[in-house]
């Protein structure tokens, strides 16, 4: 699905992106899992189109988006994106937030779109409700509805639990995950933390500096780590 090839990205004098290889598999929930700047953020907004590389490609469904002379927008790429802070709409419904990537649609295919995904992420009874009148959790299974509802071939999240109780972040881990899986959508998290790593990917690439250092399932990452960092960051970070 999508190919990262040579990337690399500088901000003034700083490589923050120094030659970054990827391949992430039709379906999978990759997390690129690291400690602060070390460039996972970066890497998400290059795979959506919200920074250019300086060098390399990223390759989506076999197109070139990135590099080449060639650069697709974000709203071409057909990329999801959820964004830490949720970011939804506050004067506008659950409904109407679900409905807001889906204006070209005709009214009856958008409304049965919207029903069914506030239903996949189990809140078929709270479309009139506004952002304020929703708990942390339910405003997440929101975005992640507007996120899918245009059906994107890819889905990149940034932080996802970050904004949540520490009680209620176990829960959604399992539940964006049964969410990702029912769809089919592949999908990039990001994170620093090694648990949610653990518990909602089918595989984790760890960074360090700009690159990644390993690449396995969270099992073997967690079990063999190949390099010092990795032991080390795995070691330490809680
Ligand atoms: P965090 O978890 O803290 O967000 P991260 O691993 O996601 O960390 P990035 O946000 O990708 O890291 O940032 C990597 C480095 O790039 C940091 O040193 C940051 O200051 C720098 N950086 C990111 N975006 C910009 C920008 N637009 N202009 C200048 N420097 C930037």
């Amino acid at each position: 699905v999508l190919e990262l090839d040579g990337i690399a990205k500088r901000f003034g004098s700083e490589d923050v992106i120094g030659d970054l290889s990827l391949a992430v598999r039709d379906g999978e929930i990759l997390t690129l899992l690291g400690p602060s700047g070390c460039g996972k953020t970066t890497t998400l907004r290059l795979i959506a189109g919200l920074e250019k590389p300086n060098a390399g490609q990223v390759r989506l469904q076999d197109e070139t988006v990135a590099g080449d002379g060639r650069f697709v927008p974000p709203e071409e790429r057909g990329v999801g994106v959820v964004f830490q802070d949720f970011a939804l709409f506050p004067h506008l419904t659950a409904h109407e937030n679900v409905a807001f990537g889906l204006q070209e649609w005709a009214d009856a295919e958008r409304d049965a779109r919207v029903d069914e995904l506030l239903e996949l992420v189990g809140l078929a009874d709270h479309g009139d409700d506004y952002p304020d009148e929703l708990s942390g959790g339910q405003q997440q299974r929101i975005a992640l509805a507007r996120s899918l509802a245009p059906e994107p071939e890819m889905l990149l999240l940034d932080e996802p639990f970050s904004n949540l109780d520490v009680d209620l972040r176990v829960e959604m881990r399992e539940e964006v995950r049964r969410i990702i899986k029912e769809t089919g959508v592949t999908a990039i998290s990001v994170t620093h933390d090694q648990e949610e790593a653990l518990s909602i990917s089918d595989r984790v690439a760890v960074m360090n500096d700009g690159d990644i250092e390993q690449i396995d399932t969270p099992q073997q990452v967690f079990q063999q780590p190949e390099s010092r960092f990795v032991a080390g960051f795995l070691g330490h970070a809680s």
